[in-house]
């Protein structure tokens, strides 16, 4: 199967979730389909490597939650570790936040702080770009411990929101538009 062909069958849309108007992307079946799976880790893993295969970041980033389920293997597939970006008051050491405006509410995100070794090279993960407030808090708190974004790799991205305008400037790989 084509990559299209996979991104195509796994991704469901769920009318009126969370709240009515909203139509969520549902990534379940694609996560059930080991093929499919796989190949979407490798794509999203792509944005790691240079031209020769050569692997140039030293970690990869998952926003939580989705992105926790993606980045996870990412991380195993170029050998790195991994470095889940929470919710506020889920991580159990000092930790960076950043606010942000979400396409429905605010929210604050954190990282450890010495989840970084200085100058690490890295690459964000996340399931869906939206207006990408939360993408882009996440890369400032990549910056803040002194770490350097290599790129952001999201599955899907809703071109009707201002996701491009907001993070102008930065790397980012899509694997499907909506
Ligand atoms: P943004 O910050 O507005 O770009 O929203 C992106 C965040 O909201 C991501 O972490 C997504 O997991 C979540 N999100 C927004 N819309 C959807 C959707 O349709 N399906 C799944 N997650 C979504």
């Amino acid at each position: 199967r084509s990559l299209d062909q996979v991104l195509q069958d796994g991704i469901r849309d769920i009318r009126d979730y969370p709240q009515a108007g909203v139509v969520f992307k549902d990534i379940t079946p694609l996560l059930a389909d080991h093929s499919g799976f796989t190949q979407v880790v490798e794509a999203l893993a792509a944005a790691g490597r240079d031209a020769d295969g050569n692997v140039v970041v030293d970690k990869v980033v998952g926003i939580e939650a989705r992105g926790f389920i993606l980045a996870a293997p990412v991380a195993l597939a170029l050998g790195t570790g991994f470095v889940p970006v929470r919710k506020k008051g889920k991580l159990p050491s000092a930790t960076f936040e950043e606010s942000y405006a979400l396409e429905y509410g605010e929210a604050t995100i954190e990282v450890h702080q010495d989840a970084f070794a200085p100058g690490d090279r890295v690459l964000v993960i996340d399931d869906v770009l939206a207006t990408g407030g939360t993408v882009e808090a996440c890369l400032r708190l990549v910056r803040r411990c002194g770490a350097e974004v290599v790129a952001t790799s999201v599955l899907i991205d809703l071109s009707f929101l201002p996701w491009r305008e907001r993070l102008a400037g930065e790397r980012v790989d899509t694997l499907v538009t909506v």
